[in-house]
């Protein structure tokens, strides 16, 4: 007996050409010999989880990372292969794959396509080659051309960009000459992801900024580019879909919109997170350890209390700017959000950051989405 629960999957594919200078993601080099392993460890981990979502359909597949088209393709292919024996694909599945200039040609994308991949995600960052060098990102704007016009020529028809402002050394104007410059791609990408940049502990740049050696844009410029690329993908037709992401009509991220929703994902891979049946927990950060034993290595194993739920249901549904659903509310935890948060939704309202944008629903206001942490801690239960 099979039901229809849906369910997303994420692989964490944790290997890239060289360390950025700004990042803290679990990623970094890895010997050929060590992908095929992390591969195929990857593969068994898929293989041995299937029995626990027999009940599960499957609505997206993430590729992330890292820089998953580093990956031997032969290797992502027999990984996507076993995804599709072990788990129940649906048929309108959305199956992305991160990609990064300069390490994925036609070839390469042409064989993603074939292999049912049908959403790219390619990291551009900056269209400024200055820019992008003091980032460490191995790649510049015209190789970024280059690996987008191959990725339109082997039939991808959704292909987000990402761009980050805040950087060193940039200017307002050189960071609308980024946006400029992807809009005028031909045609246009589906979806942009505009964020700016946080100097995260432990990453070369947090040092650089201690030591007073990294340029930043000043606060008013930082909060400028943050309010122009809210105008400048307006007027060039995105409609902006959740705090950080924009999208033509149709083609929001379904696998991060399910995020946002709570709907239930399985994360596979080093440091890869999971949810499911009110349960998190993540997989060891350790990628020799992992390899060792992919089956055997959750940790942080959370079973959410009620109120946890609750919280987290307005902390990740606030995030869309369509803001999140009384009744699917009250269908999940048996009690209205009225009850639970009547008073602090009076109050966040009154100070003009949530609004009810539709009959049943509660979201953010421009200015509520400018400052939305300080909106998410008023939701705190526990
Ligand atoms: S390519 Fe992405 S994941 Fe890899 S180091 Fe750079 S920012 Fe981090």
């Amino acid at each position: 007996m099979t039901g229809n629960r849906e369910l997303e999957l994420y692989f964490h594919i944790p290997f890239c050409v060289r360390k950025c200078l700004y990042c803290d993601f679990l990623s970094g080099p890895g010997s050929p010999e060590e992908e095929r392993r992390y591969m195929e460890a990857l593969i068994l981990e898929a293989e041995a989880r299937a029995e626990e979502c027999r009940d599960f359909l499957v609505t997206s597949v993430f590729l992330g990372g890292g820089t998953p088209s580093t990956a031997d393709t032969a290797q992502l292919e027999a990984l996507l292969r076993s995804v599709r024996t072990s788990y129940r694909l649906a048929g309108d599945a959305e199956l992305t794959i991160e990609v990064n200039p300069g390490t994925a040609d036609g070839e390469k994308l042409r064989r993603y396509r074939a292999a049912g991949i049908n959403r790219l995600s390619i990291g551009l960052q900056s269209a400024d080659d200055g820019e992008l060098r003091r980032l460490g990102r191995i790649h510049t704007w015209e190789q970024f051309a280059e690996t987008y016009r191959e990725a339109r020529e082997a039939g991808f028809s959704n292909i987000n960009v990402d761009v980050m402002s805040a950087l060193p050394g940039q200017s307002l104007e050189s960071y609308l000459g980024t946006l400029e410059k992807v809009l005028s791609l031909a045609p246009p990408p589906e979806h942009i992801s505009a964020y700016s940049l946080i100097l995260e502990e432990g990453t070369p740049f947090f040092e650089m900024a201690g030591k007073g050696l990294l340029e930043l844009p000043d606060e008013d410029t930082d909060r400028a580019m943050y309010h122009e690329t809210k105008r400048r993908l307006a007027k060039a037709g995105y409609g902006r879909y959740e705090i950080s992401n924009y999208a033509r009509e149709g083609f929001a991220c379904e696998h991060n919109c399910g995020y946002w929703r709570r709907r239930e994902y399985l994360g596979f891979g080093t440091g890869a997170a999971s949810l499911i049946h009110n349960t998190r927990f993540q997989n060891c950060r350790d990628r020799e350890r992992y390899v060792r034993d992919p089956v055997g290595c959750r940790e942080d194993v959370q079973v959410l209390s009620v109120e946890e739920q609750m919280e987290e249901f307005m902390f990740l549904g606030l995030r869309l700017t369509e803001g999140v659903s009384l009744e699917e509310f009250g269908r999940c935890f048996g009690r209205s959000m009225e009850q639970v948060y009547g008073e602090v939704i009076r109050r966040k309202i009154r100070e003009g950051l949530l609004y009810r944008p539709e009959e049943g629903k509660l979201a953010l206001t421009e200015l509520g989405l400018d400052v939305s942490n300080y909106v998410m801690q008023a939701f705190l239960l526990t």
